[in-house]
């Protein structure tokens, strides 16, 4: 079966893609906070993210609906850090305490492959 992804960057669909994402963290305003810092010149806002990946754990999750889940998992990336400030937040540690390693698009990549390989349903980042 021939994945979405390949053909996207086959067509050079995901190199415009990564250009027009970078741009938005010049003004950052990628979510309704609309802080404007420049997350390139490493300002954060709210979400106290500048232009850097974090990555706090991954792996197949099996804590969501049976449809979502399968038997295989739904592939779970755990980004560091979170424009929100829930006072009951359950991932305290990883969303507000910065928990978290710096890693590379070609090891989210590599992430993102490896839960594939292990028979995940799909890929989510939260
Ligand atoms: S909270 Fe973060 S993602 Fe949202 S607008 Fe501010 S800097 Fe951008």
């Amino acid at each position: 079966m021939e994945r979405n992804y390949r053909l996207l960057w086959e067509l050079g669909e995901l190199a415009k893609r990564r250009e027009e994402a970078f741009r938005h963290l010049e003004h950052c305003r990628l979510c309704g906070q609309e802080c404007g810092v420049n997350r390139l010149a490493g300002e954060v806002g709210i979400c106290r993210s500048d232009a850097r990946l974090l990555v706090s754990s991954y792996g197949p999750h099996f804590g969501e609906e049976p449809p979502l889940v399968g038997r295989g998992g739904s592939g779970t990336i755990f980004f560091t850090r979170c424009n929100l400030r829930c006072v009951f937040c359950q991932n305290w540690d990883i969303s507000h305490q910065d928990r978290g390693l710096e890693t590379t698009p070609e090891e989210l990549a590599g992430m993102m492959l490896a839960l594939q390989h292990r028979g995940c349903h799909n890929i989510k980042i939260l």
